[in-house]
């Protein structure tokens, strides 16, 4: 039997009702027959995601600071599940257990790693599933990505295609076997290789939301949702801002060909967003949103004759690989070169990194500017059609931005524009608006 992988968020394991929603979820199609549960989120505005629970217990035993205060609020929710759903999972010993480790010195990752394997454990309890735990399936390489040895041994656990399981998100095991945690939001991640090792059809995403919009709902009045949006889109839509759906989470099922469908657990019965390799020939609208994120940082250099000096570009980009900065994006004309980054990693380092550019590149000039938002306009539909980039750059005149970055990758699905962040919203208003006609091919 085909088989289908539900990741199930922070918000939709959050109490007992949302447990409840999951079992008439699962009963509602039986090929969704592996489930990943994130840890238990916020159940109002005014509460802590657990897993925040959990750094803060940590850090606190780290500085040798009486836990009672994160740990009982972390407690307290998993025994009101339990309780509520009428389960006798163990939760009370396995809490106790728990806070033995935390206070013994366990690490930063194995503590956060508890709040997805207790809320599996009770899944597993509450369902009658397999649990399957992560620190014996999922592998991590020596450079922390995942060994593929994973998918052979998670598959081989996973064998039965009629049975029920649970594997909690969030972790695995490092190369010595010890507890290593994804980064956050990494539940999406572990569903995506659940995925694959299962051999799945489909992989289920449900979170809060029936799926992704075209551009951020704090910024552009009532979006419209997408319906459908490629591999390379969601990649691309994701890194950018977007953050339903983990970046790192798409390369597990495009390279299995799996495709994703991001669904709501409050309202199970709307169709949500479907992540796929291929779309059709023709689309709606020629782009699958707008997206952005603030804080860059654009080192410019400029130095005469520079298109002559072999090796320039390889020294500049070697400055920021020496100091461990990963670039965003490398502007450059005849005699100048920029270098964008993300402010929040460049930090402390900016001024060490200038100095080593003076040192070994002897520019003419050269200055950093901050307060660089960056928004990418990503759509396949946009490749080979004439008209694209005029429709983007009338649209940002008319709303009078200034545009201090154009960028656009040969594969033509993306245009990304660098703006002040005094221009940021404004700018996505725009584009949002002036890209949104529908085409008038589609026929849907
Ligand atoms: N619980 C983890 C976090 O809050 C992982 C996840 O929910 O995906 O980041």
């Amino acid at each position: 039997m085909s088989r289908i992988v539900c990741k199930f968020g922070g918000s939709s394991v959050a109490d007992h009702n949302q447990f409840l929603k999951i079992k008439k979820i699962l009963q509602a199609n039986p090929k969704r027959t592996v489930v990943v549960p994130s840890a238990p989120g916020k159940r109002n505005s005014q509460e802590a995601k657990l897993t925040d629970l959990l750094y803060l217990a940590h850090d606190m035993s780290q500085k040798k600071l009486a836990l009672d205060g994160p740990f009982t609020l972390i407690r307290d929710r998993y025994l009101e599940i339990e309780s509520n759903l009428g389960l006798n999972a163990g939760m009370a010993a396995a809490l106790e257990t728990f806070r033995k480790e935390i206070v013994e010195g366990a690490s930063r990752d194995f503590v956060a790693s508890r709040g997805e394997y207790l809320c599996g454990l009770l899944m597993a309890a509450f369902l009658g599933a397999e649990f399957i735990d992560p620190k014996d399936t999922i592998f991590f390489d020596k450079t922390g990505r995942i060994d593929p040895r994973t998918y052979e041994v998670l598959g081989a656990r996973l064998a039965d295609r009629k049975k029920l399981y649970v594997i909690p998100g969030f972790y695995g095991a490092d190369v010595k076997g010890q507890i290593k945690t994804f980064s956050r939001g990494g539940s999406d991640i572990s569903g995506a290789i659940a995925a694959r090792a299962a051999k799945a059809e489909l992989y289920e995403n449900w979170t809060d939301v029936s799926g992704l919009l075209m551009a951020d709902p704090r910024i552009v009045e009532n979006p419209h949702p997408l319906d459908e949006v490629s591999y390379r889109e969601i990649r691309e839509l994701s890194y950018m801002g977007a953050n339903v759906f983990h970046d790192e989470a798409i390369a597990p099922v495009r390279d299995a060909g799996i495709p994703i469908n991001i669904r709501n657990t409050n309202r199970p019965d709307d169709p949500g967003t479907m992540i796929v390799s291929k779309l059709p020939a023709v689309t709606k609208y020629d782009i699958a949103g707008v997206a952005g994120k603030k804080n860059f940082s654009m080192f410019s250099l400029e130095k005469s004759m520079m298109n002559k000096e072999i090796g320039f570009a390889r020294k500049m980009l070697g400055i920021f690989e020496t100091k461990g900065v990963s670039i965003e994006h490398v502007p450059s004309s005849i005699d100048s070169m920029s270098v964008v980054v993300s402010s929040e990693e460049i930090g402390e380092k900016t001024e060490a990194v200038l100095e080593d550019i003076r040192r070994i590149l002897e520019p003419d000039t050269i200055e950093v500017e901050g307060d660089l938002a960056l928004i990418a306009v990503v759509g396949e539909g946009m490749a080979h059609q004439v008209g694209t980039a005029a429709k983007v750059f009338i649209a940002l005149r008319d709303a009078n931005v200034n545009v201090r970055i154009i960028d656009q990758g040969s594969s033509e699905f993306n245009i990304i524009i660098g703006v002040g962040h005094e221009d940021y919203e404004k700018a996505i208003r725009a584009l949002y608006s002036a890209m949104m006609t529908p085409n008038p091919a589609y026929k849907g």
